[in-house]
């Protein structure tokens, strides 16, 4: 895997200081590494290539399945050859791989192999820690370039919270370390570090590099990745995470990511020593290091000429082949300057030593129709390319932000922008520094002004310059004719080893779209995921395919991560054993206290009984069972799932999920609402209230809560993003207390003195807010479980344990007393409430389990309504829950106990069971066992003899109505 080829050539070096400083490296501290063998001195700052080529080593390896020689192409993130496994020199550190070669950052005693492609994980776990932080600012901005720089200054001197992240180590953008450039009178390299310190100094202002932002999704939420110690040697600072993960929420977003320059098509295009010019100017400007020793530029385009003076100063450059048949001002300049340059040319083919690495290129006269004319021989060992630029639109096309091909720009870039988005500098497809400062300065301010924070416009100044206009070129034809294999050497993906043989493949294949093609070939699904490659596979495209263009061509969808991100970070903490982590309500301890006997209840510790002295867990749950039903008892109901759902078209999405109607709830009530799945089963339950016009609050089964939440997403984002509705957990957010039984009314009473407590006045199923006597502030539904009063008092988390403890002082007196879930399912039972995912089991309607009521009879539609129409809801044998009673009041059956009619009970074996019991219990109120049970056609048999076989002898029981305490619901309202 690893590779070891790699050649010393000498043709690449690090400059003295005064030819190029290098803005990313500090020549004062040296830095010792072992890369693909070789025994390194670079400089802190310096990467993994740009170690490398300072020590002149080009060559990164040998390409995936074509085993081409490769080099270093480009200095960044866009990167598609430099691959590698790093193993850094720290206690414990294990190899990690396929990380992008100009993105990492040397450190003594680092060893780093590039590799073919394809890396292997280690087989260690990672001894490093990961976390992750939630910010909330007024004004993100992606990109710490001039104009992110420039946004971020403007928003910042408005007063507006301003959060701006750079991917990478230093500041500035491709800004850092030209030369030449001025801002307001300077050196932009003194802007750049003085907007950086003042940007730093402001208290509202966060800062950060080596912070990439990954992912973009609905309402401007944004996820960014900081790599916080692989830069340091072993002085990490005790308790920081190596990388954190970002969850932003921003009100505006300025987008300044820049763009990748590409690479131009064009026969033996692969060579070590082709990079882009923009590669051989970022070793240059920021790494102090010539990329080549005689070097050729090759443009269809202005943005090489600063680089081609640069060259030439230093000694080296041989020409430049601009494609375009006009002299632009940029180009006229470098001819006066002494600069050989080559109009209405291209590079068609290179040569190569033994190696593979590059040693000349033939330059051809260029026609308007594409041919190629006369040829020239020029022996240079590295050649800079520059294909256009391919604004970053990452983030906007992953919110599905429209993306048009520009053809001045000759770029793919913003069609429509996103609400709350600013685009500003290269993204916008301009090439101007000045146009950047501009604009950003302009968006920073827009940006902080709609968060209602204002400030005088003031814009960095710079030369406005003149940028002339870009060939519409992408790949140059072949000299050696136009059959498949004369495009066999002219690669488009390097990541992926694609040539255009490849694409007309596909295209022969009868291949015409790019989301086809893109499969065909595998072109941009590779590591780098086509930031170099894709528009060079549309151009070909756009040249093969009869009459199509780049427009209607168009891209692939920009998925997230934009570069690749380590999945142990995304994990964050949750590894080992935090990974499901036993989940405690905030009044665990005074169950704990109360000498509670637990069970899981979904990934929650519930309290199950609380046995006292000398008391068996039948006796305890007797016990508790009959202050409910006699008395009052209390139950810690927190872990019930929690989601607050806010917009203007919440009531009608909810309509849509649940069966029964929710557009007419009124403010201040609740409701039932049972949401059941496509094909019509039940799914879940719980009661919503609607807290105002558009916000709800929903509650759903303990263990349903994060199933809800993602039907709730997946049908918002899949079908109805129209509707205006957001969708928020909060679970854990709440600490509940249900107080029920018919003294409930005497105990909260005492809780809360604003609150008129009157049956008349505080009916069922409605709630208040209102803040308790000792402060607390609460919201108060009378929801009930039992089928006796219960009012169910919510409170803010952290004051859970208060809250339990305030109910017991005030039921003292009465004789409160806590209940268990087993006491609670028994009081449930006796009212023929159903549990979903105990009395149901995915196959059940709302219809079968007694629930005919909770199916809108309006004209309303809502997620699997329309199955009741199919034959198999119809069938009068559907298993339906009903209540059963054995014959003998205190046999006792297990759950799940299979039923037979008396019919089959004698039969020869096999027979068809006629259901199965959901659960038996010993119920106090009715003085005898009893359960639940789903039984063919139940409804209709009330009265029939079922047994339980299993036993011996049978277990008899009679079938009898769902409800079996209190039919009529006189208890609901409490004592009078
Ligand atoms: P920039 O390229 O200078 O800066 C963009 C920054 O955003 C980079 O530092 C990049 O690493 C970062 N970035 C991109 N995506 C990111 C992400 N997802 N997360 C975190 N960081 C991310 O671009 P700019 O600020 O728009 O400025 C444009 C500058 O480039 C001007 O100076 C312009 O003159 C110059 N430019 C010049 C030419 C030329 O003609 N020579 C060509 C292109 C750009």
């Amino acid at each position: 895997m690893t590779n070891t080829a790699a050649l010393t050539t000498g043709t690449s070096f690090r400059v003295p200081t005064e030819t190029a400083p290098g803005a990313a490296i500090d020549r004062g501290e040296t830095v010792e590494v072992t890369i693909d063998g070789h025994a390194i001195t670079a400089y802190r700052g310096d990467t993994v290539t740009s170690a490398l080529l300072a020590n002149g080593y080009r060559t990164v390896g040998d390409s995936i399945y074509l085993g081409r020689p490769r080099g270093v192409l480009t200095a960044g993130v866009e990167e598609p050859n430099s691959l590698v496994t790093v193993t850094r020199d720290k206690p414990g550190a294990i190899p990690e791989t396929m990380l992008i070669g100009p993105t990492v950052e040397v450190t003594n005693g680092m060893v780093a192999d590039h590799l073919q492609g394809i890396g292997r994980l280690a087989d260690q776990a990672d001894p490093e820690y990961y976390d992750y932080v939630y910010a909330h600012p007024d004004v993100l901005v992606v990109g710490a370039g001039p104009a992110g720089l420039a946004a971020a200054r403007q928003a910042a001197r408005a007063g507006a919270r301003v959060l701006i992240l750079d991917e990478r180590a230093t500041f500035g953008g491709n800004l850092a370390g030209t030369p030449g450039a001025e801002i307001d009178g300077q050196p932009a390299d003194t802007w750049i570090a003085d907007t950086v310190e003042e940007l730093q100094n402001h208290d509202d202002v966060t800062l950060l590099g080596r912070t990439t932002v990954f992912g973009a999704y609905e309402n401007n939420m944004f996820m960014a990745t900081q790599r916080r110690t692989d830069h340091l040697d072993d002085q990490v600072p005790f308790g920081v995470s190596r990388e954190r993960i970002f969850h932003i929420r921003a009100k505006q977003v300025v987008l300044a990511t820049g763009a990748h320059e590409r690479p131009i098509v064009f026969k033996n295009n692969d060579r070590p020593g082709i990079m882009l010019a923009s590669g051989i100017a970022g070793y240059l400007n920021r790494y102090g290091v010539q990329a080549g020793s005689t070097l050729a530029l090759f443009t269809t385009n202005d943005s090489v000429y600063p680089l081609a003076h640069q060259l030439a100063a230093n000694g080296g450059l041989v020409a430049v082949i601009d494609a375009r048949p006009e002299l632009s001002e940029a180009a006229q300049a470098a001819l006066s300057a002494g600069i050989e340059v080559i109009a209405g040319s291209v590079v068609a083919d290179t040569t190569g030593n033994d190696h593979g690495e590059l040693t000349g290129i033939t330059v051809a006269a260029y026609h308007d129709d594409g041919s190629l004319g006369a040829t020239q021989q020029l022996e240079v060992d590295t050649l800079g390319v520059s294909g256009g630029w391919s604004p970053v639109i990452h983030l906007h096309s992953q919110r599905q932000g429209k993306v048009v091909w520009d053809n001045d720009a000759q770029a793919f870039v913003v069609g429509q922008p996103r609400k709350s988005f600013h685009y500003v500098g290269s993204i916008t497809g301009s090439l101007s520094l000045h146009e950047a400062l501009a604009k950003g300065t302009q968006a920073g301010a827009a940006a902080a002004d709609a968060t209602g924070h204002h400030a005088e416009l003031k814009s960095p100044l710079t030369e406005r310059g003149a940028s002339g206009p870009i060939a519409p070129l992408r790949m140059v034809a072949s000299p050696d004719g136009d059959d498949l294999d004369a495009y066999a050497d002219h690669f488009v993906d390097l990541h992926r080893d694609q040539t255009v043989k490849d694409v007309l493949r596909a295209i022969g294949a009868g291949m015409s779209s790019v989301e086809h093609i893109k499969r065909y070939t595998s072109i941009s699904t590779g590591n780098d995921q086509g930031k170099t490659s894709a528009v060079p596979a549309i151009g070909v495209m756009a040249e093969v395919l009869e009459g199509h263009t780049m427009d209607d061509i168009g891209t692939t969808t920009f998925r997230a991560p934009y570069s690749p991100i380590s999945y142990v970070g995304l994990a964050g903490r949750q590894r080992g054993h935090l990974f499901d982590p036993l989940r405690k309500t905030p009044m665990d301890r005074a169950h704990e206290e109360l000498g509670a006997v637990f069970e899981m209840a979904g990934e929650w510790r519930r309290a199950s009984y609380y046995p006292r002295q000398g008391e068996t867990k039948a006796q305890a749950v007797r016990r508790e069972t009959i202050a409910a039903r006699n008395g009052v008892g209390m139950i810690d109901s927190s872990t019930l799932g929690k989601i607050e759902i806010r917009g203007k078209d919440a009531a009608e999405f909810i309509n849509r999920i649940y069966t029964n109607g929710f557009l007419k709830l009124a403010v201040g009530k609740g409701r039932y609402g049972v949401m059941t799945g496509v094909d019509g089963k039940v799914m879940d339950d719980g009661v919503t209230l609607r807290l105002a016009e558009d916000r709800f609050f929903m509650h759903t089964t303990s263990g349903g809560a994060q199933r809800v939440l993602n039907w709730l997403e997946n049908w918002h984002q899949t079908e109805w993003s129209h509707l205006d509705a957001t969708f928020t957990s909060v679970s854990e957010q709440f600490a509940t207390v249900a107080v029920s039984g018919p003294k409930a009314r005497r105990v909260v009473e005492q809780l809360a003195s604003d609150v008129d407590f009157a049956p008349d006045a505080f009916g069922f199923m409605e709630f208040r807010e209102t803040t308790l006597d000792n402060g607390i502030p609460a919201r108060i539904s009378r929801i009930s479980f039992t089928g006796e009063l219960s009012y169910e008092i919510a409170v803010p988390s952290q004051y859970g344990r208060a809250l339990w403890d305030t109910v017991a002082q005030a039921g003292a007196a009465f004789g409160i007393t806590p209940y268990g879930l087993e006491a609670q399912r028994i009081l449930r039972a006796e009212k023929g409430f159903v549990i979903v995912g105990q009395d149901t089991d995915g196959t059940n309607s709302p219809q079968d389990v007694g629930m005919s009521w909770v199916i809108s009879k309006l004209k309303k539609d809502f997620l699997g309504m329309r199955s009741y129409q199919l034959d198999d809801f119809q069938r009068d044998d559907r298993e339906e829950l009903v209540a059963i009673m054995a014959t003998d009041k205190t046999s006792w059956v297990r759950d799940g106990a299979a039923l037979v009619s008396e019919a089959d009970l004698n039969a020869p074996r096999p027979v068809a069971t006629t259901g199965h019991v959901t659960g038996y219990y010993d119920s106090a109120a009715l003085g005898r066992t009893f359960g639940l049970a789903l039984v063919r056609g139940g409804s209709q048999r009330i009265g029939e003899k079922l047994y339980a076989p299993a036993y011996d002898p049978p277990v008899e029981f009679e079938i009898t109505p769902l409800v079996s305490f209190d039919p009529e619901g006189t208890r609901r309202d409490g004592e009078h």
